[in-house]
Protein backbone atom coordinates (compact mmCIF):
# COMPACT_ATOMS: atom_id res chain seq x y z
CA UNK A 1 0.00 0.00 0.00
CA UNK A 2 1.61 3.40 -1.06
CA UNK A 3 0.76 6.21 1.59
CA UNK A 4 0.94 10.27 1.96
CA UNK A 5 3.83 11.99 4.01
CA UNK A 6 3.29 15.79 4.42
CA UNK A 7 6.33 17.38 5.37
CA UNK A 8 5.55 20.37 8.10
CA UNK A 9 7.25 22.92 10.21
CA UNK A 10 8.20 26.80 10.15
CA UNK A 11 10.35 28.39 7.75
CA UNK A 12 14.03 27.60 7.41
CA UNK A 13 14.11 24.14 9.23
CA UNK A 14 15.08 22.32 5.71
CA UNK A 15 11.58 21.17 5.02
CA UNK A 16 12.52 21.52 1.39
CA UNK A 17 15.95 20.19 1.39
CA UNK A 18 14.58 17.14 2.72
CA UNK A 19 11.81 16.79 0.14
CA UNK A 20 14.16 17.24 -2.59
CA UNK A 21 16.21 14.50 -0.82
CA UNK A 22 12.98 12.10 -1.07
CA UNK A 23 12.19 12.83 -4.32
CA UNK A 24 15.56 12.83 -6.10
CA UNK A 25 15.28 15.44 -7.87
CA UNK A 26 14.66 19.48 -8.08
CA UNK A 27 10.81 20.46 -8.60
CA UNK A 28 9.92 23.96 -9.22
CA UNK A 29 9.15 26.22 -6.22
CA UNK A 30 5.61 27.24 -7.19
CA UNK A 31 3.37 26.12 -10.09
CA UNK A 32 0.76 28.72 -11.35
CA UNK A 33 -2.28 27.91 -9.01
CA UNK A 34 -3.34 30.25 -6.77
CA UNK A 35 -3.55 29.85 -3.02
CA UNK A 36 -3.21 27.14 -0.70
CA UNK A 37 -2.60 25.10 -3.70
CA UNK A 38 0.49 26.55 -4.96
CA UNK A 39 1.99 26.71 -1.18
CA UNK A 40 1.83 22.79 -1.25
CA UNK A 41 4.26 21.28 -3.81
CA UNK A 42 4.00 17.06 -4.05
CA UNK A 43 6.46 14.58 -5.65
CA UNK A 44 6.84 10.58 -5.39
CA UNK A 45 9.24 9.60 -3.13
CA UNK A 46 11.59 6.54 -2.65
CA UNK A 47 13.12 5.63 0.50
CA UNK A 48 15.27 2.38 0.04
CA UNK A 49 12.13 -0.36 -0.86
CA UNK A 50 9.30 2.18 -0.04
CA UNK A 51 7.44 4.40 -2.49
CA UNK A 52 5.38 7.19 -1.33
CA UNK A 53 3.85 10.27 -2.19
CA UNK A 54 5.46 13.47 -0.47
CA UNK A 55 3.73 16.86 0.38
CA UNK A 56 6.25 19.61 0.89
CA UNK A 57 4.64 22.82 2.56
CA UNK A 58 6.46 25.28 0.76
CA UNK A 59 5.14 29.26 0.54
CA UNK A 60 5.72 30.24 4.04
CA UNK A 61 8.91 31.87 3.28
CA UNK A 62 7.57 34.83 1.40
CA UNK A 63 4.87 35.68 3.20
CA UNK A 64 4.41 38.70 5.21
CA UNK A 65 4.63 38.87 8.92
CA UNK A 66 1.00 39.63 9.69
CA UNK A 67 -0.07 37.19 7.55
CA UNK A 68 1.90 34.15 8.34
CA UNK A 69 0.45 32.60 11.07
CA UNK A 70 -2.72 32.42 9.18
CA UNK A 71 -1.15 30.74 6.23
CA UNK A 72 1.02 28.34 8.94
CA UNK A 73 -1.99 27.19 9.96
CA UNK A 74 -4.19 26.86 6.77
CA UNK A 75 -1.50 24.97 5.21
CA UNK A 76 -0.53 22.74 7.76
CA UNK A 77 -4.41 21.87 8.37
CA UNK A 78 -4.78 21.07 4.72
CA UNK A 79 -1.60 18.93 4.71
CA UNK A 80 -2.43 17.20 7.27
CA UNK A 81 -5.62 16.62 5.79
CA UNK A 82 -4.06 15.21 2.83
CA UNK A 83 -1.52 12.91 4.15
CA UNK A 84 -1.47 9.66 6.15
CA UNK A 85 1.57 10.58 8.26
CA UNK A 86 3.48 14.23 9.09
CA UNK A 87 6.53 14.32 9.44
CA UNK A 88 6.93 17.48 11.66
CA UNK A 89 10.60 19.22 11.41
CA UNK A 90 12.34 21.41 13.56
CA UNK A 91 16.19 22.67 13.02
CA UNK A 92 17.91 20.75 15.56
CA UNK A 93 20.98 23.85 15.87
CA UNK A 94 18.45 26.37 16.58
CA UNK A 95 16.39 24.57 19.08
CA UNK A 96 12.92 25.07 19.76
CA UNK A 97 11.07 27.85 19.13
CA UNK A 98 7.51 29.53 20.08
CA UNK A 99 6.96 29.01 16.43
CA UNK A 100 7.56 25.30 16.90
CA UNK A 101 5.17 25.16 19.73
CA UNK A 102 2.34 26.41 17.62
CA UNK A 103 2.96 23.83 14.79
CA UNK A 104 2.98 20.92 17.98
CA UNK A 105 -0.40 22.60 19.14
CA UNK A 106 -1.68 22.11 15.93
CA UNK A 107 -0.26 18.43 15.00
CA UNK A 108 -1.39 17.24 19.28
CA UNK A 109 -5.30 18.81 18.26
CA UNK A 110 -5.40 16.79 14.45
CA UNK A 111 -6.15 13.16 14.25
CA UNK A 112 -2.96 12.95 12.22
CA UNK A 113 -0.05 10.19 12.60
CA UNK A 114 2.62 12.55 13.56
CA UNK A 115 6.39 11.77 12.96
CA UNK A 116 8.89 14.27 14.45
CA UNK A 117 12.45 14.73 13.07
CA UNK A 118 15.18 17.42 14.65
CA UNK A 119 16.83 18.09 11.20
CA UNK A 120 20.31 19.90 11.07
CA UNK A 121 21.58 17.06 13.26
CA UNK A 122 24.65 16.24 12.00
CA UNK A 123 27.37 17.57 14.73
CA UNK A 124 27.78 18.32 18.43
CA UNK A 125 26.33 21.76 17.73
CA UNK A 126 22.55 20.12 17.31
CA UNK A 127 22.91 17.97 20.08
CA UNK A 128 20.73 20.24 22.75
CA UNK A 129 18.15 20.63 20.42
CA UNK A 130 17.46 16.98 19.61
CA UNK A 131 17.11 17.05 23.69
CA UNK A 132 15.02 19.61 23.73
CA UNK A 133 12.75 17.95 21.03
CA UNK A 134 11.27 15.45 23.50
CA UNK A 135 9.49 18.42 25.49
CA UNK A 136 7.17 18.91 22.36
CA UNK A 137 5.12 15.75 23.51
CA UNK A 138 5.05 14.36 20.54
CA UNK A 139 7.37 11.02 21.17
CA UNK A 140 11.23 10.67 20.09
CA UNK A 141 12.88 13.11 17.80
CA UNK A 142 14.79 11.30 14.60
CA UNK A 143 17.96 12.92 14.29
CA UNK A 144 18.09 14.06 10.29
CA UNK A 145 20.52 15.68 8.32
CA UNK A 146 18.42 16.54 5.30
CA UNK A 147 21.44 18.31 3.36
CA UNK A 148 24.30 15.80 4.22
CA UNK A 149 21.59 12.49 3.83
CA UNK A 150 21.77 11.50 7.51
CA UNK A 151 19.42 9.82 9.33
CA UNK A 152 17.56 8.32 6.89
CA UNK A 153 17.81 4.61 8.27
CA UNK A 154 15.84 5.52 10.67
CA UNK A 155 13.58 7.34 8.53
CA UNK A 156 13.27 4.52 6.80
CA UNK A 157 12.77 2.24 9.90
CA UNK A 158 9.47 4.94 11.07
CA UNK A 159 7.73 5.29 7.81
CA UNK A 160 7.95 1.04 6.88
CA UNK A 161 4.92 0.10 9.57
CA UNK A 162 3.25 2.44 7.65
CA UNK A 163 3.45 1.67 4.19
P1 LIG B 1 12.35 25.21 4.60
O1 LIG B 1 12.07 26.68 4.66
O2 LIG B 1 11.86 24.52 5.84
O3 LIG B 1 11.85 24.57 3.35
O4 LIG B 1 13.94 25.03 4.65
P2 LIG B 1 14.97 24.85 3.43
O5 LIG B 1 14.98 23.45 2.95
O6 LIG B 1 14.75 25.93 2.44
O7 LIG B 1 16.37 25.06 4.21
C1 LIG B 1 16.63 26.23 4.95
C2 LIG B 1 18.13 26.36 5.17
O8 LIG B 1 18.61 25.29 6.01
C3 LIG B 1 18.94 26.26 3.87
O9 LIG B 1 20.00 27.17 3.95
C4 LIG B 1 19.43 24.83 3.89
O10 LIG B 1 20.64 24.68 3.17
C5 LIG B 1 19.66 24.59 5.36
N1 LIG B 1 19.57 23.15 5.73
C6 LIG B 1 18.64 22.25 5.34
N2 LIG B 1 18.91 21.04 5.85
C7 LIG B 1 20.03 21.17 6.59
C8 LIG B 1 20.82 20.25 7.38
O11 LIG B 1 20.54 19.06 7.48
N3 LIG B 1 21.90 20.78 8.04
C9 LIG B 1 22.24 22.10 7.94
N4 LIG B 1 23.31 22.50 8.62
N5 LIG B 1 21.53 22.98 7.20
C10 LIG B 1 20.44 22.52 6.53
MG1 LIG C 1 10.70 25.33 1.82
Amino acid sequence: MSFTLAIVGRPNVGKSTLFNRLVGRRLALVDDQPGVTRDLREGEARLGDIEFTVIDTAGLEDANDDSLPGRMRRLTERAVEMADVCLFVVDARTGITATDEVFADILRRSSAQVLLAANKAEGRAAEAGIAEAWGLGLGEPLPLSAEHGEGMTDLYSALLPIS
